[in-house]
């Protein structure tokens, strides 16, 4: 860890704090979690998830930024109030600054120049990669205790990505993830593992966002959440937007953005489509895919929670990349992949709202628990749209890809245990949905739908363990499991 001294802020800045004090004119203000600011996060969720969820428990966020284009950097202003969810005393308050990671969101950077605590202004320390800030907090937060934290940050948007292009700025199309100070998850600890090299790194809490921010007019914009309204400020709109439970906030802007719109399950699903070559698959194909995967996924695992679903073509060099509400696919998939192809993609992504943006996990030291269920899930998406051949010919390729039980490393691998993407991929996505297999035909279709049902119920907006996913199979199946567990993870009880 090295000490960081407070910043002065240079010139440059000066003229976007300027255009921030005119946004702080129009954006909301005032203590967080007043009735207003419940209603606003109400309004990205569905009516039967409005009043069921305990949105007072939630950290809650608001954001004030200003995105310039021209110079690929952002500016912004974050309040964020924490109530301590824990029985014991927390010392610090733990951030993440993605940007900072030469991997995964790598290329650009993020530098804090103030934090406040309740008004003090306080000194933070910075690891030495620079992607966790901690913050002191004195006297600790006693359990049930609230603390609201205020921050002033910049951030330059990379053009030439050192990750997968999901922070990164081009002429097409600017995507912005992990674009402000994200608190880590608080669980028995603040969850800060290292920014692996392949695999995911978005490891959050379930949060409220309420965000305004400001961008040239000239582009449109696809986010987390909804729009709740948008304001014209000369050359500028300003957006804003809420999220209720989200993991994360990810935003998308683009001048050549092509919209398409289908609802389903009382969500409206949103294709963005960027311009593609004469031969490319109509972007009707893609929308249809997403829509037809929501379907399918809110009859077999449980509803979506949010009233919109976004699917946006970027330039993501890993195929696609799931967010809350939203996700990104790989623009070329369509241009130039197979149908097979962008299938997998687009359905695999969209199963992360459910094993992701729903049920958390931690990505990084258990990244099977939702990477193998979102790849399970293309075949249920499969079953239900296309019928049972489908769905086998996609369990097929699961074992083409992922080989016999044990070859490749456990399914329970941490990502930090591998340097490709071929190599994790294997035991991580393809044999963890092997046995996904193996346990629905062990457990039968009932106990198993009922299985991701409870499972999704139980720990929807929280963050489940290996130890959770399995134990509760067995709970259902009325069983142990030992044998199967044994047979795929090399233990009777794995993550116990
Ligand atoms: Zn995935």
């Amino acid at each position: 860890m090295r000490y960081v001294p407070i910043a002065r802020r240079g010139d440059r800045t000066a003229a976007l704090l300027a255009l921030l004090l005119i946004v702080v004119l129009v954006a909301p203000a005032g203590p967080l979690r007043a009735q207003s600011d419940l209603e606003a996060q109400r309004a990205a969720l569905r009516p039967e998830f409005r009043n069921s969820l305990p949105l007072a428990d939630y950290p809650h966020y608001r954001i004030i930024a200003t995105v310039n284009l021209d110079a690929a950097i952002l500016h912004g202003q974050e309040q964020v109030l924490f109530r301590n969810p824990a029985a014991e005393p927390i010392h610090d308050l733990v951030f993440r600054l993605l940007p900072n990671a030469r991997s995964i969101y790598g290329g650009g950077s993020m530098t804090v120049e103030r934090v406040t605590l309740d008004t003090t202004e306080v000194a933070w320390t910075l690891s030495a990669d620079g992607t966790t800030m901690t913050v002191p907090l004195d006297p600790p937060l006693a359990p049930g205790e609230e603390v609201e934290a205020n921050i002033t940050f910049g951030a330059r948007i990379p053009t030439r990505s050192t990750g997968y292009s999901i922070f990164h700025h081009s002429a097409a199309i600017t995507s912005l993830s992990g674009w402000f100070p994200v608190l880590a998850p608080y669980e028995g600890g603040w969850q800060a593992p290292a920014i692996p090299g392949v695999g995911d790194a978005n490891h959050f809490a379930a949060s409220l966002y309420d965000v305004t921010l400001t961008a040239p007019s000239t582009h449109a914009l696809a986010s987390t959440g909804v729009t709740l309204s948008t304001q014209a400020e000369g050359d500028a709109t300003v957006w804003r937007l809420t999220s209720g439970p989200a993991r994360g906030f990810a935003i998308a802007l683009s001048d050549r953005f092509r919209v398409l719109e289908a609802e389903r399950e009382g969500v409206t699903i949103r294709y963005h489509a960027l311009p593609g070559s004469q031969t490319a698959r109509a972007p009707e194909v893609a929308l249809e895919i997403a829509a037809d995967a929501l379907a399918a996924y809110s009859r077999r695992f449980g509803p979506y929670p949010y009233t919109e679903f976004d699917v946006v073509e970027t330039p993501v060099s890993i195929g696609g990349y799931e967010f809350a509400g939203m996700v990104f696919v790989e623009h070329s998939l369509r241009t130039v992949g197979s149908l097979s192809q962008l299938r997998f993609i687009v359905a695999h992504e969209t199963a992360h709202q459910w094993w992701f943006a729903q049920v958390g996990s931690d990505p990084v030291g258990e990244p099977w628990l939702d990477e193998s269920l979102a790849t399970y899930s293309t075949a249920v998406y499969l079953e239900e749209t296309l019928g049972l051949d489908a769905a086998a010919g996609m369990i097929a390729y699961f074992r083409g890809e992922g080989g016999a039980p044990g070859s490749g490393g456990p399914i329970t691998s941490s990502a930090l245990q591998f340097g490709s993407w071929a190599t994790y991929r294997r035991p991580v996505y393809y044999q963890g949905a092997q046995f996904l297999v193996a346990l629905r035909s062990a457990m039968g279709d009932d106990a198993f739908f009922s299985l991701l049902g409870q499972y999704l119920s139980t720990y929807r907006f929280r963050i489940a363990r290996t130890a959770d996913f399995l134990d509760l199979a067995e709970q259902v199946a009325g069983r142990e499991l030992d044998d199967l567990y044994l047979a795929w993870f090399g233990v009777a009880e794995p993550g116990a």
